[in-house]
C-alpha cells in the first residue's frame, strides 16, 4: 500500500501508455560543472553525451564578455590569460554567494557588492553569477537543440549535494534565464549512482568520490526502496586537478633552475601571465598524458632562446602529488565517520564506490581509493560524463518517456517546504524544500492563552508565508493539555517524511506526555508543473508575503498584550489610581483600533505605547506578588 502511494505520487505518465517514438519528448541532462559542463540525452534508449560540431563533449565552464558579445567555452578559455577580468572561470563557486563570501575566495575579478548575490564588473556591465551560468546553459541548450532537431521539453540539472537553498535557487534561475524548463535539480552523486544503475541495485550504502578540476566532493548515499538519501558529504572546495597542474609547474621551474636564479628578467618572465598560463596548460597536458603512459615531457618555449624541456616519469609525478591524494583520503575518512554517526549504530556496509570527475583517471587516485575502501571502485563509465548521463536518464523518466509499472522516478528531495500554521495564519516551516529523504525534524511550540487545553495543528505545504496561500495537507488537534499559563506548555511537533514521501506529523506536550498524530501524503496529486507554479508564486510573492507576515505578527502581538493587560486589570486593577486606569484604557482602545487596520508599523507603535504605559502597573503587581509570597513564607515558617 505504501508503494502504491509512492507510484501515484511520482509517476508522470499513465500506466500502460506507451509514447510512440515520434511523440518522444526531448529531455536532456546537464552537468553544470565548475571546470567543465556537459549535456546528455537518451537516444534509442541509451544515454549519450551530445558533442559540439567539432566533436567536443566537454564545454569548459568559461564565459568571456568581449566587445563582440559573449563567448562561451574553449574560445573564452583561450582569452583568459589576456583578458582575465572579463573572462569568468569557475563561476559555480559564486552561485548564491554574497559579496563577503566572494571576497574570501580572492578571485581575479572586480566584485560588486550587490544586495543578495555578488556581481562581477565586466565590460558588459555588472553581471550576476546567475547570468554567467545562464550563458553556459544556453550554449548547451543550443547544442542539444541542434542535435535533437527541435525544442527541448525539459532538463535535469545537477548540483553538488552540499548546495544550499540559495545555491540551488540560483541554479534554477540560471536555467530559466537560459530558456530551459527545469524538471528537477539532482544531486551530482545521486546522478552518478543512477548512471551506474545503482538505483535499481542492492539496497545499501554507496560512496561517490568526485575529484574534478578545482573541487573534491565525497558523498555517502544510502539507497532504500529505490530512493537515495545523502547521509554525509565532505570534501575540499579548493582541491582538484588544478592543484596537480600547479605542482608540476612549480617542479618545472625548480628543475629548470629558474626558481633559484636571481636573474630578474627570467623570473619576471615566468611571472608574466601568458607564460604562467602556458606552463599551466602544458602541465595539464603532461599530467593527463601520464594517466595512460609511464613517461611524458614538459616543453614550454619562452621568449628569446629560453625554453623548458624536462622529461618526467609517472612515478616522479605521483611522488610530487601524493600529499594531494592523501588530503582527499582524509576528507573521505571524515565523511565516513559522519555517515557512521548518521546511521546511529546501524552497520555501514559499503556496496560500492563510484568514481566521478576527470581527475579520477589518475592511476594513483584509483589505487588510493581502492586501498582505502578495500573495494574495486566503479570506473566503467567515463568519469567526465557519468553525472550528465545520470541526469539524462532522470530527465527522460521525468518527462514521461519511460513507462511501465516499475519505472519509478527517484525523488530524493522534498519539492516544497512543509510547515505548520501558527497564530495569525502564518506558516512556520518545519522541513525546508529540497531536504533529502527520509527526514525528521522537530520544533517546539507553546500555548497562546492561559489555561489553553487544546491545540489545533494545521499541516501545510508550500513556500508562501501565509497558510491560506499554501496547500493544506491535514489538520488534527492535540487535546488534554494540562491548564497552564500562556507560554508555559512545551509542545513538540515532529515532522517525519519516509523514503516513500509519506509524511507523519505528531504533537506531544512534554510535561504531561499527551500526544496526537496524523499521516499524510505531502505531494500527493501535485504535478511537477503545479510544484513549479507554487514555487514561482512563492518567489514572486515573497515581498508582499513579508509585509503580510509583519502585519500578522504585529496583530498577534497586539492581541497577546491586550489579553494579558485585561487579565492583569482583572486581578490587580485596584492598585491603579483613576487617572492611571483611564490612561491605560485609552491606550488599550487605541491598540484595539489600530490592530484592525493594515499598518504594521502603526500597530507596533501602539503595542509599544501600551507596553510603556503599563510598565509602572507591572512593577506594582510584581511588588504585590512578592509581598504575598513573603507573607506566605512567614506564615509557613511560624
Ligand atoms: P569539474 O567537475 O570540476 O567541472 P571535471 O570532472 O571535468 O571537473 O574534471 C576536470 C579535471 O580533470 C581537470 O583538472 C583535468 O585536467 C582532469 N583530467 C581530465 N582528464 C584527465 C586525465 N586523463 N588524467 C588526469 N586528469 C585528468
Ligand atoms: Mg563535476
Amino acid at each position: 500500500m505504501i508503494k502504491k502511494n509512492f507510484v501515484a505520487l511520482l509517476q508522470i505518465s499513465e500506466p500502460g501508455e506507451t509514447p510512440d517514438p515520434h511523440q518522444r519528448k526531448r529531455a536532456i541532462g546537464i552537468d553544470l560543472g565548475t571546470t567543465n559542463s556537459l549535456v546528455a540525452t537518451l537516444r534509442h534508449a541509451l544515454p549519450e553525451v551530445i558533442e559540439d560540431h567539432l566533436g567536443h563533449a566537454l564545454l569548459p565552464s568559461v564565459v568571456r564578455f568581449s566587445q563582440d558579445g559573449v563567448q562561451v567555452g574553449q574560445e573564452a578559455m583561450e582569452q583568459a590569460a589576456v583578458d582575465p577580468k572579463n573572462t569568468i572561470v569557475s563561476v559555480k563557486r559564486l552561485m548564491g554567494r554574497g559579496f563577503a563570501d566572494a571576497l574570501e575566495q580572492s578571485l581575479p575579478y572586480d566584485l560588486v557588492d550587490a544586495p543578495g548575490m555578488v556581481q562581477l564588473s565586466t565590460r558588459a556591465g555588472p553581471v550576476s553569477p546567475i547570468q554567467v551560468s545562464a550563458e553556459i546553459l544556453r550554449k548547451l541548450r543550443e547544442r542539444a537543440e541542434l542535435a535533437l532537431a527541435g525544442d527541448i521539453d525539459g532538463a535535469v540539472i545537477t548540483v553538488p549535494a552540499y548546495f544550499d537553498d540559495a545555491q540551488r535557487q540560483a541554479t534554477r534561475d540560471a536555467a530559466q534565464l537560459a530558456g530551459l524548463n527545469v524538471l528537477r535539480l539532482l544531486n551530482e552523486p545521486t546522478a552518478a549512482a543512477v548512471a551506474y544503475g545503482l538505483d535499481t541495485g542492492a539496497e545499501g550504502v554507496y560512496a561517490v568520490y568526485d575529484l574534478g578540476g578545482g573541487t573534491f566532493d565525497i558523498s555517502i548515499l544510502r539507497l532504500s526502496r529505490g530512493v537515495f538519501e545523502v547521509i554525509a558529504t565532505g570534501g575540499d572546495s579548493s582541491l582538484g586537478g588544478d592543484d596537480f597542474d600547479l605542482r608540476l609547474v612549480e617542479w618545472a621551474i625548480r628543475e629548470a633552475g629558474l626558481g633559484d636564479t636571481i636573474d630578474g628578467s627570467r623570473l619576471s618572465e615566468i611571472a608574466q601571465a601568458t607564460t604562467w598560463r602556458q606552463l599551466l596548460s602544458e602541465a595539464r597536458r603532461v599530467k593527463e598524458a601520464l594517466s595512460s603512459q609511464p613517461m611524458a615531457s614538459m616543453h614550454v618555449v619562452l621568449s628569446g632562446d629560453n625554453e623548458i624541456k624536462i622529461p618526467l616519469t609517472r612515478e616522479r609525478f605521483e611522488a610530487l602529488t601524493s600529499d594531494l591524494v592523501e588530503k582527499t583520503l582524509l576528507a573521505t575518512r571524515r565523511a565516513l565517520a559522519d555517515a557512521r554517526d548518521a546511521l546511529q549504530g546501524e552497520p555501514l556496509n559499503l556496496e560500492a564506490v563510484v568514481m566521478v570527475g576527470g581527475s579520477t583517471r589518475m592511476p594513483q587516485v584509483r589505487q588510493a581509493v581502492k586501498a582505502l575502501f578495500g573495494l574495486e571502485p566503479f570506473i566503467g563509465l567515463d568519469p567526465d560524463k557519468v553525472v550528465a548521463i545520470g541526469a539524462a536518464l532522470q530527465a527522460d523518466a521525468l518527462v514521461g518517456n519511460k513507462t511501465g509499472s516499475d519505472d519509478w522516478l527517484l525523488l530524493d528531495v522534498i519539492p516544497l517546504s512543509l510547515g505548520v500554521e501558527t497564530m495569525g495564519g502564518l506558516v512556520e516551516k518545519v522541513i525546508a524544500r529540497n531536504a533529502t529523504l527520509p527526514i525528521a525534524r522537530a520544533q517546539e511550540f507553546t500555548t497562546f492563552k492561559d489555561g489553553q487545553t487544546a491545540l489545533a495543528v494545521h499541516v501545510v505545504q508550500g513556500e508562501r508565508e501565509l497558510a491560506s496561500e499554501c496547500r493544506s495537507l491535514g489538520r488534527f488537534e492535540l487535546r488534554g493539555i494540562p491548564p497552564m499559563p500562556a507560554g508555559a506548555a512545551r509542545i513538540v511537533i515532529t515532522y517525519q517524511v519516509d523514503a516513500d514521501g509519506l509524511l507523519s506529523v505528531s504533537a506531544c506536550e512534554q510535561t504531561s506526555g499527551v500526544k496526537a498524530a496524523i499521516t499524510v501524503k505531502p505531494a500527493y496529486g501535485l504535478e511537477d508543473s503545479q510544484i513549479t507554479e507554487m514555487l514561482q508564486s512563492g518567489f514572486a510573492k515573497a515581498e508582499t508575503d513579508m509585509l503580510e507576515r509583519r502585519l500578522r505578527e504585529q496583530q498577534v502581538e497586539a492581541q497577546r498584550l491586550l489579553d494579558a493587560t485585561r487579565v492583569a486589570l482583572h486581578h490587580d486593577g485596584d492598585l491603579l489610581s483613576t487617572d492611571d486606569r483611564t490612561q491605560i484604557d485609552a491606550l488599550m482602545d487605541r491598540l484595539t483600533q489600530t490592530a484592525q487596520g493594515s499598518d504594521h508599523q502603526a500597530i507596533r507603535a501602539a503595542v509599544e505605547a501600551l507596553a510603556a504605559g503599563t510598565e509602572t502597573f507591572a512593577m506594582q503587581r510584581m511588588n504585590r506578588s512578592i509581598q504575598r509570597a513573603l507573607n506566605g513564607q512567614q506564615i509557613s515558617s511560624l
